[in-house]
């Protein structure tokens, strides 16, 4: 999943340009870094195109005649069939304005003329990766409501000088942010550690060390939390030397307050979307190893789990042992209660189950009625000690429909403890299981071991 997100390959461009000469060379630059690209040389030809074939991403022009490229830009933003396309606004350098007017008619992010493949490259990724993120969370219903809500959210400032950390709090507060000022990279890293920000925002040159080193450092510790470089240096160097260390946004000072706080926006939204996404992964997991009816682990994660016990016992000496619990005559609670009222014994058992054993103790849902309880550090004599608590807490429970009606439940139970070297884990499972069997045979509603009768034999 994540490497279908970042595996931009595929991806198709669109290069609005009036001037042949402009599309010639984003062109060669697009197509050198994997993609595929079409072109158009004014606005409207950009908007027939944007509808008729819709590409992933659009590299628009600003100066153009007739629809320019802060029109071309809003109205593709305006109409909701194309406005999750992202769209890289081409400016003139040394124009800050058309930054601010930029972003109001909806850009996503900037490119300044002449172009640098190795930036064009970095943002055509990160947009891409950004969009891909926002259709997969879109395609599961949307991010979780007041999931990390931006009033919520902290920014780290990493600033030496005072009267500019304090404007940029102003800034941050004013848009309900909460700040919190760092003055030196030790104190930034203290920081980062203990307050855990949404966002950094970090000057380059501090008193005790470079940005830079907070920055790999912070990058060691937490690759996702974004960090916004903040410099008075405008050298293309130091800026790669940001991008390649893990910086998301590189903004040269003085810093532009409405560019500042859309940047931060943005990034917050994707570095939402990448949690989002990463719960969503380990909740997959969850459910890969789960039983669906009673919520125990189920029967594909037992044998994954049993290797890994086996080998500690191996490894440590522990003893180990295993518990196989068979619901008695449960057919018949299903013949004469119907499937349902079958169901709600079965969740029934395995809460009370799981209730009456220890801690370190493991309950799956072996199969229909049956559970297996893996108990790691424990011997035969204190498995069948618990395996009856069990037994005796079924016995003494009532079970009931959910009409009332009272189920007289018991259970059997086989054990078995783990001999070293002797046995194979799948076999342990089998000895268990002969263990019940003799419970069953015995008259049920009982604990068997399975070492017992060898055990009297040897008597
Ligand atoms: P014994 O005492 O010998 O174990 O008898 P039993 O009736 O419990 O054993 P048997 O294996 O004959 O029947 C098990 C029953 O469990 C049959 C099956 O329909 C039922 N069962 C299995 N899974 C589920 C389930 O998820 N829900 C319900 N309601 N019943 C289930
Ligand atoms: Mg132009
Ligand atoms: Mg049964
Ligand atoms: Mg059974």
């Amino acid at each position: 999943m994540i490497e279908e997100i970042d595996n931009a390959g595929g991806a198709k461009i669109l290069i609005v340009d009036d001037e042949a000469v402009n599309v010639k060379v984003l062109s060669a630059m697009v197509s050198g870094c994997g993609y595929a690209f079409d072109a158009a040389c004014n606005g409207m030809e950009a908007l027939a195109q944007v509808r008729s074939l819709p590409p992933d991403l659009i590299l628009l022009d600003i100066m153009m005649p007739e629809l320019d490229g802060y029109e071309t830009c809003r109205r593709l933003k305006g109409d909701p069939l194309t406005s999750h396309i992202p769209i890289v606004m081409v400016t003139a350098l040394d124009r800050p304005e058309d930054i601010s007017k930029g972003f109001e008619a909806g850009a996503d992010e900037f490119l300044t003329k002449p172009v640098n493949m190795v930036e064009l490259a970095a943002r055509i990724r990160n947009l891409l990766k950004i969009k891909r993120l926002s259709e997969w969370v879109k395609g599961r219903g949307g991010l979780p409501a007041g999931s990390a809500a931006q009033e919520e959210a902290e920014v780290l400032i990493v600033e030496d000088d005072a009267s500019t950390a304090k404007m940029m709090q102003a800034i941050f507060e004013r848009d309900s942010f909460h700040t919190v000022v760092a003055a030196d990279g030790a104190s930034a890293w203290s920081h980062m550690v203990e307050r855990r920000p949404d966002v950094v925002i970090l000057d380059l040159f501090l008193q005790d060390m470079h940005g830079l080193e907070v920055l790999k450092r912070f990058r060691n510790a937490d690759p996702d939390t974004p960090v916004v470089i903040t410099t008075m240096a405008d050298d293309l160097e130091t800026r790669m030397n940001g991008i390649e260390n893990g910086a998301d946004e590189y903004l040269i000072k003085p810093v532009r307050t409405e560019e500042l706080i859309l940047r931060v926006k943005a990034l917050l939204k994707r570095s939402r979307m990448q949690k989002w996404l990463r719960e969503s992964r380990a909740e997959a997991l969850r459910k890969a190893i789960t039983d669906h009816l009673t919520g125990l682990y189920n029967r594909e994660y037992l044998h994954e789990y049993l290797t890994i016990e086996v080998k500690k016992s191996e490894r440590y000496l522990f003893p180990l042992s295993i518990v196989m619990v068979d619901i008695d005559h449960f057919k018949s609670v299903n013949d004469n209660h119907g499937h349902s009222a079958g169901d709600l014994v079965l969740s029934k058992m395995a809460s009370l189950i799981s209730a009456t054993v220890r801690g370190a103790d493991l309950v799956f849902r072996y199969g229909g009625e049956e559970f297996l309880i893996l108990m790691p550090c424990t011997d035969e004599r204190s498995a069948m000690t618990a395996a009856e608590r069990v037994r005796a807490a079924v016995n003494g429970t009532p079970f009931k429909t959910s009409e009332g009606e009272d189920i007289g439940i018991t259970i059997s139970a086989g054990v078995y403890m783990w001999e070293s070297g002797k046995s194979h884990p799948q076999q342990a499972i089998m000895m268990a299981d002969a263990a019940l069997y003799e419970a069953k045979n015995a008259g049920r509603n009982r604990v068997v071991a399975a070492g017992r009768k060898s055990g009297k034999e040897r008597g």
